[in-house]
C-alpha cells in the first residue's frame, strides 16, 4: 500500500463525512473541507508512523490491549475523553461539533490474522501467539493497522476543526472483526452494538471502508449492494474408528472420508446455487487429524467459511452442508454452523 493511497483513504473518510454533514446542493468543497485537506496532508508523516508501529505490533481479535491502550493515548492527546474497554478491547470517542448537525459514526478494525509475516522490511511483525493450540505468527494481513491509523488521522483533523463542524462524529474503533473463538461469541461489531455504542449519542449513519489490495492506488473502489459478504464458521467432526495404517480394513478412516466432505462441499455453490444471483464461496480452512504416518486416527475436524450475500443461500446452505452423504460406516457428522 502507497503512501497516497492510504492518505486518500483516509481524505476520502473525512469528505464522506463532510459530505453526510452537508446538504447535498453543496457539493463543492467548502472552506472547511479545504481545512480538513490541509490538515491531512500535514498528518502524512504521523499516519505513517502510528501505521508501521501498528503493524509491528499486531494483536489477534479481543487481544487488542495494547492497541487500544495505543489508540485511547492518541485520542487523549487530542483532547477527546475515549472510553476503553468496550467489547471487551474496544475504543469509542465522540468529538461534539460545534455547530448543530448529525450523528455519524466512523469505523476502523483494529485485528490482525494467526499469520506469520514473509517480508523482509523493518517494521515487520515478528509476534507470534498461540491460536486454537497452535503457535503461529500474527500479522495484520488484512490491512486493519491502516485502518486504525487512518482513522486517528481522520479524528486528529475533524478534532482541530470542532468548532466549526456540523454535528458529532463517533469514533468506533472496533475489535474482533476476524473470527474469534465459538466460546468469546458475540464479539466485535455485535458485541458493541449490543452494548450501546450507537445509541448515546444516536448515530444517525456509520461509515466504514477497507484498503482493497487489488483497487489500484489513489483510487476508490465501491459497488451497489453489498461489498463484502457475510461470514459463518462451520466446524464438523468426523467420528471414524482407528486403525494400524497397515490394516485400514479393520478401522474407519475418517481422513478419507473427511475429504471427501471437502470435495463434495465444493459441489454446494457450484452444482446447488444459482451463482448468477446467489453468489457463495465455501472453503474448508483447517483439517486437522491424525499424530503419525501408519496410525488411521479415530477423528478428524474440519474447520471452514461460508460466504454469501444475502440470508436465502446462507441459510440453505448450512442445510445442505449439514446433509452431507453419511457413508463408509462413518458414525457421525456433526455440523455446527453459527451466523455471526
Ligand atoms: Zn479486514
Amino acid at each position: 500500500m502507497s503512501r497516497r493511497h492510504r492518505l486518500a483513504l483516509a481524505v476520502l473518510g473525512v469528505l464522506v463525512v463532510l459530505q453526510a454533514l452537508t446538504p447535498a446542493a453543496a457539493l463543492e468543497p467548502s472552506p472547511l473541507a479545504a481545512q480538513l485537506d490541509a490538515r491531512l496532508a500535514a498528518a502524512e508523516p504521523r499516519l505513517l508512523e502510528w501505521r508501521r508501529h501498528l503493524h509491528a505490533n499486531p494483536e489477534l481479535g479481543n487481544r487488542e490491549v495494547e492497541t487500544s491502550k495505543f489508540v485511547a493515548e492518541r485520542l487523549r492527546a487530542m483532547g477527546l475523553a475515549p472510553r476503553t474497554g468496550v467489547a471487551r478491547t474496544g475504543v469509542v470517542a465522540v468529538i461534539e461539533g460545534g455547530r448543530p448537525g448529525p450523528v455519524v459514526a466512523l469505523r476502523a478494525d483494529m485485528d490482525a490474522l494467526p499469520v506469520a509475516e514473509e517480508v523482509d522490511l523493518p517494521f515487520a511483525s515478528k509476534k507470534t501467539t498461540t491460536w486454537e493450540g497452535k503457535q503461529v505468527g500474527v500479522m495484520h494481513a488484512c490491512g486493519h493497522d491502516s485502518h486504525v491509523a487512518m482513522l486517528l488521522a481522520a479524528a486528529e483533523a475533524l478534532t482541530a476543526v470542532r468548532a466549526e463542524l456540523p454535528g458529532k462524529v463517533v469514533l468506533l474503533f472496533q475489535p474482533a472483526e476476524e473470527s474469534v473463538p465459538i466460546a468469546e461469541q458475540p464479539a466485535g461489531a455485535e458485541l458493541m452494538v449490543t452494548e450501546g455504542v450507537l445509541d448515546e449519542p444516536k448515530v444517525d449513519v456509520v461509515f466504514g471502508l477497507h484498503v482493497f489490495s487489488r483497487v489500484p492506488a489513489g483510487t476508490l473502489g465501491y459497488r451497489s449492494g453489498p461489498l463484502l459478504a457475510a461470514a459463518d464458521r462451520f466446524e464438523i467432526a468426523v467420528q471414524g474408528r482407528q486403525a494400524h495404517g497397515s490394516a485400514p480394513w479393520t478401522g474407519i478412516d475418517p481422513i478419507v472420508v473427511g475429504a471427501e466432505i471437502v470435495t463434495a462441499l465444493q459441489t454446494v455453490v457450484s452444482r446447488q446455487l444459482d451463482i448468477t444471483h446467489e453468489p457463495a464461496v465455501v472453503t474448508v480452512g483447517q483439517f486437522d487429524a491424525g499424530v503419525r504416518n501408519n496410525i488411521i486416527p479415530d477423528r478428524a475436524r474440519l474447520v471452514g467459511t461460508i460466504r454469501t450475500f444475502d440470508r436465502r443461500p446462507r441459510f440453505r446452505d448450512h442445510d445442505r452442508e449439514a446433509g452431507i452423504p453419511r457413508h463408509r460406516g462413518i458414525r457421525t457428522v456433526r455440523s455446527l454452523a453459527r451466523t455471526l
